[in-house]
């Protein structure tokens, strides 16, 4: 069930990288943005907007991409089945690389303090019953809340702003 034998000492090398892999697995084309692109998100992990993935592709892959590239190229990455979009809540489309064992429809989790958002790989979303003649091509399910590190950071600064307001309402001219 494992596989690790993947990771294979020339992992590191140019055209033999898991993205590369994934590209030439579905036979098409390899080109030098398209593997840059994917392996900036299977490195992320997590969900990246343009402007994230137009840095990281960059910085780290040291390959300077226009917008225009950029856009061309996460299309037909999803497209391809080789990742996927969503948009949250702050209109800001974000990319994510697929995932082995993730739900084909799965939830994801805006974060409305840090404004990250997380895939929840293990949830699977069922699609509603739908009237007969519409058909349902796309389903996206995103909720909204605190992740846990804003969570438990939200729940440490609670009671100075209390306190605050309390003092205010004691200095009320009478
Ligand atoms: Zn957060
Ligand atoms: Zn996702």
């Amino acid at each position: 069930m494992k596989h690790l034998a993947i990771a294979s000492k020339t992992a590191k090398a140019v055209g033999d990288d898991e993205a590369t892999r994934r590209i030439r697995a579905l036979g098409q084309r390899i080109t030098v943005l398209r593997v840059a692109v994917l392996r900036t998100l299977l490195e992320a992990g997590q969900p990246l907007s343009h402007q994230e993935i137009q840095q990281r592709v960059e910085n780290q892959e040291a390959l300077p991409i226009d917008r225009v590239s950029l856009y061309r190229n996460l299309e037909w990455l999803v497209q391809m089945g080789l990742a996927h979009r969503i948009t949250a809540d702050d209109r800001v489309w974000r990319f994510s690389a697929r995932r082995d064992q993730e739900a084909p429809r799965h939830p994801h989790f805006h974060c409305t303090r840090c404004g990250q958002v997380f895939c929840l790989v293990d949830a699977s979303v069922a699609i509603p019953a739908v009237p007969s003649g519409y058909e349902v091509k796309e389903l996206e399910v995103v909720l909204n809340g605190l992740c846990p590190q804003c969570g438990r950071h939200a729940a440490d600064t609670t009671l100075p702003r209390e306190e605050a307001q309390s003092s205010v309402t004691a200095s009320r001219p009478s």
